[in-house]
């Protein structure tokens, strides 16, 4: 959804949210930062700056009010928001964001993608990327409470990859043209059951209700100066737990999705989260887990925050 360079158009000397309307419209007013795809209240919307475009209306129907409908035809999609303004939008509360990718067909999940991580968890680092999935039911918003359970539950907060079109036995190139953008995702665990006895339980301890967080928007490779080092981070109750960079992922971003599509079909709108980097509660001496009250707030630089209380 990159807007064409050149698009600082002969324009006054002013930020927004000065100027008028029609001179935002018109593409008079400085863009202050990237266009970003989200969800507000549940609506697919346009978001730069502060405002936001409501998809349903400002397309005149053409695409519906559904996020996964953007992203199932997200090529046209694509082309149709790259005409869009959304500094002529209305302004938003942060806390209206939902998750924007709420009904994925597949959700895939990396185990031990950074090798600190690996290393805190007293696991070697894998020969092949360790898959595993978070069932979808599990999926929540940017700033959705977490409702703990008992037993041992974790933060991990990981880089996130949103598909944008089905393909299958893909390279890494044409792994790359698939993906519609990158966004945050919190892969919360409940340990004791996703490591329990010799056959673990990855998939059901990190499936509960309200365990994948993710947001607050995906924001589309072209938009980043290099989507492939990113800053990510995670801070609980305002310490900073995760602090890395996804060029230190193990297996990359392009590298995953053409791995997993050796096998699956990866469809439009389907997630591939990356894997954590090292600082989770488990790594800690001794091991600190989530309590009620906690906020974690996980951060990607070029994609914006999440932040979301425990309960
Ligand atoms: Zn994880």
């Amino acid at each position: 959804m990159s807007i064409p360079s050149g698009r600082l158009l002969p324009a006054p000397e002013r930020a927004l949210p000065s100027g008028t309307d029609s001179d935002v419209r018109q593409g008079l007013v400085e863009r202050t930062e990237e266009m970003k795809f989200g969800a507000i209240q549940g609506r697919s919307s346009l978001i730069e700056g502060g405002h936001c475009l409501d998809v349903n209306a400002v397309s005149g129907g053409e695409f519906s009010d559904q996020p996964m409908d953007a992203l199932n035809r997200w090529p046209s999609f694509r082309e149709w928001a790259t005409k869009q303004n959304p500094l002529g939008g209305s302004t938003f509360d942060e806390d209206e964001l939902t998750c924007p990718v709420p009904a994925p067909s597949q959700i895939f999940a990396i185990g031990l993608n950074y090798r600190d991580h690996a290393t805190e968890s007293s696991m070697e680092v894998p020969e092949r990327p360790m898959v595993f999935t978070k069932f979808a039911s599990s999926l929540s918003g940017p700033r959705d409470d977490i409702p703990l359970v008992p037993g041992s539950c974790d933060w991990e907060v990981e880089l996130v990859a949103v598909l944008g079109r089905t393909i299958r036995n893909v390279d890494e190139d044409e792994a790359i043209q698939a993906i519609a953008g990158l966004t945050i995702g919190q892969d919360i665990s409940e340990r004791d059951l996703q490591l329990d006895g010799a056959n673990p339980q990855f998939n059901l301890g990190k499936s509960h209700k309200g365990f994948a967080p993710l947001g607050p928007y995906i924001v589309s490779l072209d938009e980043f100066s290099n989507p492939w080092d990113l800053e990510i981070s995670c801070t609980r109750n305002g310490e900073t737990v995760q602090e890395a960079r996804t060029s230190l992922l193990l297996n990359g971003v392009p590298k995953l999705i053409s791995y997993l599509s050796r096998t699956c079909e990866l469809r439009a709108g389907d997630l591939v989260f990356t894997g954590t980097p090292s600082g989770v509660g488990l790594g800690r001496r001794p091991p600190e887990y989530l309590k009620a009250g906690d906020v974690l707030v996980s951060r990607i630089s070029g994609i914006g925050h999440m932040k979301n209380l425990c309960i």
